[in-house]
């Protein structure tokens, strides 16, 4: 088969041929630039998304039922690292918008999941979401960040919420916000609603093209059918059991790490000095990988949260062992290598829940966890 037969070829497994041309059209796209960008033109992963959605990528996620192709845990694992190998930032995107579509699939909300799914599988529509400050963000602070207040047929919501990643791109924002009495609320609204502003993206240490920014919301009016969960205690937990820090999160470290042993492998052709190091970090990998399908697939071969310290401590090592290997070039902006160190350091403030924290500055101080 040639090019143009594969490029819009749907990638209905995680290791043939399509999966192949997938990436390596995705590590070869380049970020757009955004309308929004001011002063500096903002890059987004636009074309990189879109090949995902004519691969049918966001149907791996999402049940037969409501025409997704149901992929098992283990394949989508197996996904994962693909992509994040190709390109770290859009795959980081497309986590947070299948956080979304998962969740509005998994709703009782029949009218907004019919209403919503089929655009957000083909691509038409996008959605993203803003809820870590029910879990991860800002839980020293008493208030919090997004409040609602019930009305006759809905809430209004008032404040912000932190994180967005992709806001910018978005039709529909999936947000979450708490009661005076400490129950909570998901809810889907469509992100030029009244009272919503969408923060410019920040620029960050690695990943600035996701567009991660913060939303507010000034008197937003959610009406009853624009709820997906709640009002209940831990709103998070009855629409999603992949908790924060999840194995999903690892795989992406995974990923990025495989760019760094793989390119330490391509040196070690010519430099002998390098195979050990390689050797070695290929080994930690399988093990890493092998443990995460296992889990992935329900055998309990340790915690989600042990899983990610160990994705953490091989996507810093790695990366930074393919420094080494590069040299001062590596130091030079522009060379992937320094960027791939840039990137593994967000591993260690995403989505990290206390335990995942805990053993991250254990690693770093060097004792036991
Ligand atoms: C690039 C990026 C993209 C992201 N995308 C999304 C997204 O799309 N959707 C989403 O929901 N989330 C997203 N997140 C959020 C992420 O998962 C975490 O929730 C976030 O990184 C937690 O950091 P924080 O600064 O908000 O933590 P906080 O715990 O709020 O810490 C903020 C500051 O408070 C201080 N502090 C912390 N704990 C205490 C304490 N106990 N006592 C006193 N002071 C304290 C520290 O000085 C700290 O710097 C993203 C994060 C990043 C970095």
């Amino acid at each position: 088969m040639n090019d143009k037969d594969l490029s819009g070829q749907l990638v209905e497994s995680a290791d043939g041929v399509a999966m192949d041309r997938l990436c390596e059209r995705i590590r070869d796209s380049e970020m757009q630039p955004l309308d929004v960008g001011d002063p500096q033109p903002n890059l987004w992963p636009a074309s990189q998304l879109k090949l995902m959605a004519e691969a049918g990528v966001y149907r791996w996620f999402v049940p037969r039922s409501v025409g997704g192709w149901q992929w098992s845990s283990s394949e989508i694992v197996e996904g994962y690292i693909r992509l994040s190998s190709a390109c770290l930032t859009s795959t980081f995107v497309l986590t947070q918008q299948v956080a979304a579509l998962t969740r509005i699939c998994k709703s009782p909300n029949a009218e907004l999941r019919e209403s919503l799914v089929p655009g957000l599988l083909s691509g038409e529509l996008s959605s993203t979401v803003g809820i870590s400050h029910l879990t991860t963000s800002r839980q020293h602070v008493k208030r919090p960040a997004l409040g609602a207040v019930a009305q006759a047929d809905g809430y209004q919501v008032d404040g912000f919420s932190p994180w967005v990643t992709g806001g910018c791109a978005a039709t529909h924002l999936l947000l979450g916000a708490q009661l005076d009495d400490g129950q909570q609320i998901l809810f889907v609204v469509p992100s030029d609603a009244k009272g919503i502003t969408i923060d410019p993206g920040f620029k960050l240490v690695g990943l600035t093209a996701s567009q991660t920014g913060a939303i507010k919301c000034d008197c937003v009016r959610i009406k009853q059918s624009d709820v997906l969960a709640g009002p209940c205690e831990n709103v998070l937990a009855s629409l999603s059991r992949n908790s924060t820090g999840g194995f999903q999160t690892s795989s992406l470290a995974v990923g990025l790490s495989k760019s760094a042993i793989d390119f330490i492998g391509q040196q070690s052709f010519t430099r002998r000095d390098l195979t050990v190091t390689f050797e070695s970090l290929e080994q930690q990998y399988d093990e890493i990988e092998s443990r995460m399908k296992q889990l992935a697939a329900g055998v309990n071969v340790c915690t989600n949260e042990e899983l990610r310290a160990q994705a953490n401590s091989l996507v810093l090592r790695a990366t930074q062992s393919a420094l080494v290997a590069a040299k001062g070039s590596g130091y030079v902006e522009g060379h992937p290598v320094g960027r791939w160190c840039q990137e593994a350091l967000f591993f260690l403030v995403w989505s990290c829940p206390q335990a995942v924290l805990d053993a991250n500055l254990c690693e770093l101080v060097g004792i036991e966890s």
